[in-house]
This record gives structure tokens, sequence and C-alpha cells, in this order.
């Protein structure tokens, strides 16, 4: 399913996009872009959404002011691309911790996104350098990172490759240019925008219904409401660690099978860490987040 709006649904099928609606009795807001249904065909060429395939992955965010429930936003996603800012605003690698740890909690491949490239560093060679080894600790555990810049065009060709027939929502803190890049990476598509704050004379794009945009090249993009929001996610203490994956291979050899990786003697993961093997400033942001933002249930709220 690609669009959901006002109970009315586009589906994709093999001889092309057909308007459904769902079952009389089912609860329309089950269902939500990128779920895999099974439609039946009305005589006036309207479908009826009858049933709903089990999602392989669910990229959900935290409701408003509960603290418990997930509303899931979009389904059977591939991959999130974590868009930061070179600059305006500073990248910082807090955030992006706090994204990748989201993501791999939400079983998401994650790709990172540096754009505004074109903005401070490439006045300065030694700061662009300096820029360049920071993302590279992320490129080293693993994931991709891709430098672009809407204005001059750098890298929006190998996010265009990095979406190629892949089903990727862009996230990442607001101003950072996710509509920016989605319109370079697809000229011609039009993402809802209004404006809404007029006095600050930023724009901003907003979005009435929840979408997968088809991008040129056989994937397709989330467009959908709260998906600023990702990222408000909760992990348990013990879980964590594994939303660091490059943690994962070294906390086998822990001395205690249920080590949080802060105090406890033999400890994989600190021993990797004076090593050298996991970066020091990623272990630094997990011992953070492991001692701040703690729920009443005990559960770490990564916002
Ligand atoms: P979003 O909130 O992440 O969707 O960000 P927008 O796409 O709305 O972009 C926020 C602002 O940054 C807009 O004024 C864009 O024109 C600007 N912007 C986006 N990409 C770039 C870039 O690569 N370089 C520079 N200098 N500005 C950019
Ligand atoms: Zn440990």
């Amino acid at each position: 399913m690609i669009q959901a709006s006002s109970g009315l649904f586009q589906v994709e099928t093999a001889h092309g996009v057909i308007e459904c609606m769902a079952r009389a009795g089912a609860d329309p807001g089950a269902i939500v872009p990128g779920d895999r249904v099974l439609i039946s065909q009305q005589p006036a060429g309207r479908g009826v959404i009858e049933s709903m395939m089990p999602r392989a992955t669910r990229f959900s965010r935290k409701v408003a002011g509960r603290r418990q429930d997930e509303q899931v936003i979009a389904a059977n996603l591939d991959q999130v691309v974590i868009v930061l800012a070179a600059a305006e605003p500073a990248f910082k690698e807090t955030t992006l911790d706090r994204y990748l740890a989201a993501a791999e909690h939400c079983g998401l491949n994650a790709v990172v996104c540096v754009n505004k490239i074109d903005l401070a560093p490439t006045a300065d060679a030694d700061a662009a350098r300096e820029l360049a080894g920071r993302t590279d600790v992320y490129a080293r555990i693993g994931y991709p990172v891709i430098m672009t810049s809407v204005v001059t065009g750098t890298g929006v060709n190998n996010l265009r490759q990095a979406l190629e027939g892949r089903v990727s929502a862009l996230v990442g803190p607001s101003g950072v240019g996710k509509s920016s890049l989605i319109c370079a990476v697809s000229p011609g598509i039009s993402l809802d925008t209004r404006e809404i704050s007029e006095s600050t004379g930023k724009g901003r794009h907003t979005t009435t219904c929840s979408r997968l945009i088809k991008l040129g090249n056989g994937g397709y993009v989330a467009d959908t409401p709260g998906m600023r929001e990702f990222g408000f996610h909760q992990v348990s203490r013990d879980e964590l660690a594994w939303c660091f994956r490059e943690f994962r291979p070294h906390a086998q050899s822990c001395r205690f099978a249920d080590c949080r990786h802060v105090t406890e003697p033999g400890c994989g993961v600190r021993k990797a860490v004076e090593q050298g093997l996991v970066p020091r400033g990623r272990y630094e942001h997990y011992v953070r987040l492991m001692e701040g933002g703690v729920s009443q249930s005990n559960r770490l709220v990564i916002c």
C-alpha cells in the first residue's frame, strides 16, 4: 500500500495502482504505507483490502504525551537514511548515535547522509578534514556514509543510488535538508509543502497524508506525518548495547552474560574501547544514554 488518505488507500499491484477501501469493520488506521495487502477487486473499479501480510519491519514513533505507546507509521522499510547537516544545524555525533540506536532497535538498516557540505568546511581545509574524520568513524563501523549538497549537487547521485530499488525513510532533525534531498534525487515530485512559520521566514514541509513516494529509479521514500518524531523510541537498558552494532562481537567475551558494559569487571566492550577497537566517543554516548533518560518503566527514551 503506498498511500493512505481519508480512509482510501492506493495499492500498487502488477496491474497498476488500485484505489481501495478497508474491509467493513476493519480499523483503517491499522494499515500503513509499506504494508503488503491482499485485495479483492470490486466491479466499480475500487478494491477492498481483505487482509494484511505480517510486517518484516515497522517504523514507529512514540505517541505524543504517552510514554508507552508506539504508533507504526510505515511498514517493511528496507532502510532509514539518517540525515544530518555539516553545518546549520551543526553536525553532532550525539544526535547521530541516538538515531542510529533507534534504527537498530527497529531492525532497520541505516545509511548516514551528511548534507550541506557546501557550508563551512569547504572554505577551510582543516575543518573539512576534521568532518571527514568524524564521519569516517561511522563508515568504519559499517554504516554507509554519503556526503551531499543540494546546492552544488555533490553526492546527490550517490544518495540516488542508495535509494534505488529500496523503500527508505529520510529521518533527522528539522532543517537539515531532508525535503530538499528528496526533491533533488527525484526532480518533479511534489512534496506537500505549506508555509507554516512566516514570521521566521523559514518554510516547512507539512504532510497531510501518509504515503510512499515513488522515485524514478524503482525506489520509494516515505513521506508520512510523524516521521520527524522517529527517534523518540523506547529501548530497555538491556537492549541498548545491542543497538550499538560495533559492541556486539566484543560483548560476547564479557565475563557476565548480563553485562551492561559500564562498571562490570571483565567487560569485553570496555576492553575493546581501550584497545581502540570500539570508538571511544560512541562508547561515551552509550554510557550517557544508559545513565540518563530513564522513564518510570526503566526504559530509555532515545530522542
Ligand atoms: P528538512 O526540515 O530536513 O526537510 O529541511 P529542508 O529541506 O526544509 O531544508 C532546510 C533549509 O536548508 C532550506 O532553507 C534549504 O534550502 C536548506 N538546504 C537544504 N539542503 C541544503 C544544502 O545542501 N546546502 C545548503 N547550503 N542549504 C541547504
Ligand atoms: Zn561488558
